[in-house]
């Protein structure tokens, strides 16, 4: 249901995934515009019909506005050549549905202003990381409509699920669970009564992706992964072959290096291509064995990393570890270590571990690494570095660097989980003191890690 309105710059809140941002009136314009950001999709995109439904009630045409900033920090061509896919196919579907857009190779606070100007009001989605934040607060002081943002990424309003910091997904689990009902819950699609019969400023065209890559001089050192292409379909199926191939199986096989059971969907939700609402009906309709455990993952473990990120100003740096792991780390900083890397050997995959070097290389290769590599991953730079804030620093900066999904609230809760966040303190042992430890001979033991490996040089 999304059927509240902003008539006269005052909040008729009810929908807690609708805030408003700020409290200006409703101007004299010439259209209601939507800034889409995180939410690329066309599809179960709460923000989208609102803003269709908005410019309905004020009987204007909607535009929908994205900006592509050349300066993203990070950003790769892997990166961009993914959303940009995705992106080429939000405007042919936009236009089926008779909705006007305007891309631009711009910083996106500056596009929305300038467009602002004709605007009745503005709609946005919702991100939790800072420099969105930013970009969408410096939006809310500068323009004189209001402007609402709608949370669609998430199954549960994070500030509806917890009202701060969980210290773990044991305590996050329970918030999440009492309000599933309400929030499982399919988003319909409106229908645009008025179009614009143009955007006001020509939109570049993304059927050249190569020419738009060309034009915002990305950082060509890393090249997009062949085998996967973004957008709303790509994701679509594959979320239908994991259900009807994989699902089943997840309970047992999901941590198996060897075995690949996974979904794939983590940089399709990373750019908001496709909606984790849409995911997680899909799968409770296929009602597999496999569901439960796919939906804790799902809702629970991201949902936590949205928490994470967005109550914890220090997401994104070593600060944000719980008291005692930072502590213990520091009670062993002078502990003997048997190796010690460089970045550049890290990044290379010249350490002395065959099975780390797999799993960087597959980063490397595909953009991606399975789960449980990930774990061990970032187990082991924290354990080859001569101090846990550099092997921080380097766990973060490749994960930024090479995976599809990085930058993502996911990546920075996972690099922090492996320093001891979201997790409780473990057996005291050198390097890691009190925080979890994993070795080579567990990952033999439980798995075929030839198997991983073969399948990694065979990509
Ligand atoms: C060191 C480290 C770094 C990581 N970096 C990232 C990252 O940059 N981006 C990213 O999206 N995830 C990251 N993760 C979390 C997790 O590894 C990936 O989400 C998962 O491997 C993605 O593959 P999938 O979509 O096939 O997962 P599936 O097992 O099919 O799960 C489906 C979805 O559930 C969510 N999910 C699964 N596992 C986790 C988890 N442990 N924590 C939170 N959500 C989870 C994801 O959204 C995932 O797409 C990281 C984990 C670790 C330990």
């Amino acid at each position: 249901m999304l059927n509240y309105y902003v008539t006269s710059g005052k909040e008729m809140i009810q929908n807690a995934r609708v805030k408003l941002l700020n409290s200006n009136h409703i101007q004299d314009g010439k259209y209601v515009l939507y800034w889409m950001q995180s939410a690329q999709r066309t599809d179960f995109n709460h923000a989208l019909e609102y803003a269709i439904e908005e410019a309905n009630r004020l009987e204007k045409p909607l535009l929908v506005y994205f900006g592509i900033d050349s300066n993203f920090p990070e950003a790769t061509e892997r990166s961009y050549q993914f959303m940009l896919q995705g992106l080429h196919e939000v405007s042919k579907k936009l236009t089926d549905r008779g909705i006007a857009y305007q891309f631009g190779i711009e910083s996106p606070p500056t596009g929305v202003k300038r467009l602002s100007d004709n605007a009745v009001m503005i709609v946005v989605d919702r991100a939790y990381q800072k420099l969105q934040r930013s970009w969408r607060k410096e939006v809310s002081k500068t323009v004189k409509c209001p402007f609402v943002q709608v949370e669609t990424n998430v199954v549960v309003p994070v500030e509806t699920a917890y009202s701060k910091e969980a210290y773990s997904a044991g305590i996050l689990r329970p918030k999440i669970h009492q309000h599933l009902d309400e929030f499982l819950t399919p988003v319909s699609e409106r229908i645009l009564e008025k179009s614009l019969t143009s955007p006001p400023e020509e939109s570049i065209d993304l059927a050249n992706i190569a020419d738009v890559l060309d034009r915002i001089k990305v950082n060509e050192d890393v090249k997009p992964v062949k085998e996967i292409e973004g957008g709303s379909e790509a994701a679509r199926m594959a979320l239908l072959r994991f259900i009807q191939t994989k699902l089943d199986a997840y309970p047992e096989d999901s941590n198996d290096p060897g075995k690949d059971n996974l979904s794939g969907l983590s940089p399709y939700l990373h750019f908001g291509q496709i909606s984790p609402l849409e995911v997680a009906l899909a799968i409770l309709e296929s009602d597999s064995s496999g569901s439960e455990v796919f939906l804790e993952q799902l809702i629970v473990r991201r949902e936590l990393s949205m928490n994470f990120v967005y109550y914890n100003d220090q997401y994104d740096s070593y600060r944000c570890l719980p008291e005692w792991a930072q502590k213990t780390l520091q009670n062993h900083l002078s502990d003997k270590r048997d190796y010690v890397y460089s970045l550049s050997e890290f990044e290379k995959a010249e350490t002395h571990d065959s099975y780390w070097n797999a799993a960087q290389i597959e980063m490397l290769r595909t953009g991606s690494m399975h789960n449980y590599m990930r774990m061990y991953w970032g187990k082991k730079i924290l354990e080859w570095c001569k101090t846990p804030k550099k092997a921080y620093e380097i766990a973060l900066y490749l994960n930024n660097k090479y995976e599809l999904d990085g930058r993502d609230p996911n990546g920075y809760a996972g690099i922090a989980w492996c320093f001891g966040k979201h997790d409780r303190a473990w057996s005291e042992r050198p390097i890691f003191g009190k925080v979890r430890y994993m070795n080579s001979r567990g990952l033999e033991r439980k798995f075929d890690m030839d198997k991983y490996v073969k399948r990694v040089n065979a990509r």
